[in-house]
């Protein structure tokens, strides 16, 4: 096991002689104490809650740490020194769907730097008796696990991200297309553990993407511009890793269909997957480039007597 440095941090840190201190963007904190510090510094300074800005970093870090012994056998041919998780406990970034996320444009990976986020709701979860409820909050126990796959998939990520800055409609589009690959290969733990939520199968992924993606094209032909508010359906998260399941059926020749074809039985009766065998998908996965992705949504979209068998 390599020695990796990991590090959660609160900043700005309510402690910190800089950080403008309003009580209101801490009182909401689980637990927090509204009397007044011994010493009269005021409710940020009061000992049980300079505690519990301590437990919060603490926990955090073990959080993180857990969830990358669980995915270690994918990390052993990385270079892995520090994760770096910024706790945004003052709600500075204000995203308000992603409790967790992992900054590829931040992470140094020649040096083995990654660099993550947290925020306040996540924090709230983490501070509640029961948050490890699988049934209550399914996804936010595997919110690292996401996190880290997303740090595996480092290259593909940052190229991605070049059809997302070109600002051409037809390069937003295959970046919309290239973000169910994304958050479906982070979400592929998820899935062969034997959970999902609102889709049950692939034919039902299959389906749904194809009413979204036409919903997309008919508003390009419409403006001319790529739909922004698309991004804010986050379909790709529930659809993406049954996409890529039904990707890697035929990719590399069909060589892993078997194998994708048990996984899928498992997950029909929402059984998990041994651990080795999910950690072989997953490199699998993690080989598909994007011309393979690209061409997969384009056949995905042909009507049926047009999808000939084409080699890999
Ligand atoms: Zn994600």
């Amino acid at each position: 096991m390599q020695d990796v440095n990991i590090v959660a941090y609160l900043s700005p840190h309510p402690l910190d002689d800089d950080s403008a201190k309003e009580v209101e963007w801490v009182s909401w904190i689980p637990g927090f104490n509204h009397d007044d510090d011994a010493d009269g510094m005021g409710v940020i300074y009061n000992d049980c809650n300079v505690l519990l800005y301590q437990s919060i970093e603490k926990q955090t870090t073990e959080i993180v740490k857990t969830a990358f012994n669980n995915l270690y056998p994918l990390f052993e041919n990385h270079i892995i020194k520090g994760l770096f998780v910024w706790i945004d406990l003052f709600g500075i970034t204000g995203n308000e769907h992603a409790i967790a996320g992992y900054h590829y444009d931040k992470s140094k990976p020649a040096h083995g730097e990654y660099q993550f986020n947290a925020d306040q709701r996540l924090m709230a979860h983490y501070l509640s008796k029961n948050w490890q409820d699988l049934s209550a909050n399914p996804k936010v126990l595997f919110t690292w696990e996401h996190e880290l796959l997303h740090m595996l998939d480092h290259q593909l990520i940052e190229k991605a991200s070049v059809y997302k800055s070109s600002g051409e409609t037809s390069e937003l589009y295959k970046y919309f297309i290239l973000k169910f690959r994304e958050e479906g290969f982070a979400d592929l733990y998820y899935l062969l553990l034997g959970n999902f939520d609102e889709i049950l199968s692939i034919e039902q992924a299959k389906t749904a993407f194809l009413k979204l993606n036409m919903d997309v094209k008919k508003k390009m032909k419409e403006t001319g511009v790529f739909p922004e508010e698309v991004y804010k359906q986050y379909d790709y998260y529930e659809l993406g890793p049954w996409l890529i399941l039904d990707c890697l059926r035929s990719f590399e020749g069909g060589f892993h269909e078997e194998h994708i074809e048990n996984a899928l039985q498992k997950i029909g009766k929402k059984e998990a997957m041994p651990r080795e065998e999910i950690f072989r998908i997953i490199q699998i996965a993690l080989r598909m480039d994007i011309k393979t992705v690209l061409d997969y949504f384009k056949k995905l979209q042909l009507p049926i007597n047009q999808v000939t068998e084409e080699p890999n």
